[in-house]
């Protein structure tokens, strides 16, 4: 099956740092109109997130023309658990897009991030990726241990 790609209106902005961390495109903007959001779903194929009942029930919608979840809960946990199961989506541990800018991540060599992260990161961590549009740079830390427990939880 292929990977659903998301965009996710303003009301469950949060949800799209955490899809991008488990690797899935997901495009938020943070101010755009009903009709953008639709026309954005329906050239990209992207299914839309919501929590606007007026949105799920406008016609392109309701006629399957464009796809769209109304996503049932205002809690993040529960946002997340609702998508998972509905989209019987993969918690994969992997680097793949940037939480920023949900660009896909290329890796770099250790020496290229030497200059880019904090020493202390240098010396503990031997894999680092960049993302290939806002060159923000990963790796997998401390912070990076809590989000995969976090997800556990989860899916
Ligand atoms: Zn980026």
């Amino acid at each position: 099956m292929k990977r659903p790609k998301f965009i996710i209106d303003q009301m469950c902005g949060r949800l799209a740092k955490w899809l991008r961390l488990m690797g899935y495109d997901a495009v938020y903007f943070d101010d755009i109109n009903d009709e953008e959001l639709i026309n954005i779903a329906k050239r990209e194929e992207r299914i839309i997130l919501t929590r606007d009942t007026r949105l799920v029930k406008r016609k392109i919608i309701a006629n399957g023309y464009v796809k769209a979840l109304m996503v049932s809960s205002d809690m993040l946990d529960d946002q997340l658990k609702q998508l998972v199961n509905y989209f019987k989506l993969k918690c994969d541990k992997k680097l793949e897009r940037c939480i920023e800018c949900n660009s896909e991540l290329e890796s770099v060599s250790k020496s290229e991030a030497k200059s880019k992260v904090p020493p202390y990161v240098y010396r503990t961590q031997n894999k680092f990726c960049r993302c290939s549009s806002c060159g923000r740079y990963y790796w997998r830390g401390t912070h990076w241990e809590k989000i995969q427990a976090k997800l556990k939880d989860i899916c």
